[in-house]
């Protein structure tokens, strides 16, 4: 599908913090929602600073690491955060879904409550990078979501690891103390699991299984 909005080009290049500038000075900073896993510190040090009082979303699955709940505290502490935290509809209890069904279970646990967390809003602001793996290698910084109806921003979307750990050393941010520990990509405890050396950061999300993406960046 054609997008239909035209960027502007530079955007591909800006630093991140001037796409979220831009993307808040272009449709206002309450139509923006940033969704951020808490595997790092990045995203969230970056929106918060560059457009304060942007919602930041974090979707709270029932089963996330208490490693990155402990991030989530270590930032609330560090910076002024317009934090929501989104969770499952009511009906949906820690039912060990995910030994059965994960689409299910990434279903009612992650793209449900991104569904309702983004209802409303223009523009949706992601830490998808390119070095995560293949699915994610063309990302682009600023598109057009035709899935969604909105403008999604991947200003991360360039950013190699050493961008990031020198963004981290620059601003002094915590850790997700995982992420020395071999997990390069964090996501539920029941599904991440640390990866080799060399291997594609998201080998360790569903390892085993054909799935490599939980349905929130489709
Ligand atoms: S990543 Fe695993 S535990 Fe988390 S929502 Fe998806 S299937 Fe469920």
């Amino acid at each position: 599908m054609t997008s239909p909005i035209t960027f502007p080009p530079h955007l591909e290049q800006a630093h991140c913090a001037d796409v979220l500038r831009w993307a808040a000075e272009t449709y206002g900073t309450e139509s923006m929602v940033v969704t951020a896993s808490f595997e790092d510190a990045v995203l969230v040090h970056a929106a918060a600073t560059a457009v304060p009082g942007v919602e930041i979303v974090l979707l709270d699955t029932q089963y996330l690491f208490a490693e990155t709940r402990w991030l989530v505290d270590e930032l609330k502490a560090l910076l002024p955060l317009n934090l929501r935290v989104v969770h499952p509809l009511a009906d949906v209890q820690p039912d060990n879904l995910w030994q059965r069904d994960t689409e299910a279970c990434c279903r009612v646990r992650k793209v449900e409550p991104l569904n309702r967390a983004l209802a409303g809003k223009s523009v949706w602001v992601t830490g998808v990078r390119r070095v995560d793996g293949p699915t994610r290698a063309n990302a682009p910084v600023v598109s057009f979501d035709p899935v969604r109806n909105l403008v999604k921003l991947n200003p991360l979307a360039a950013w190699t690891d050493d961008d990031m750990a020198l963004y981290e050393q620059i601003h002094e941010l915590p850790k997700n103390p995982l992420s020395e520990r071999g997990y390069p990509s964090i996501g539920c405890w029941p599904c991440t699991r640390p990866v080799a050396p060399g291997d594609d950061k998201r080998a360790g999300r569903w390892a085993g299984s054909a799935k490599t993406e939980c349905g929130l960046h489709v």
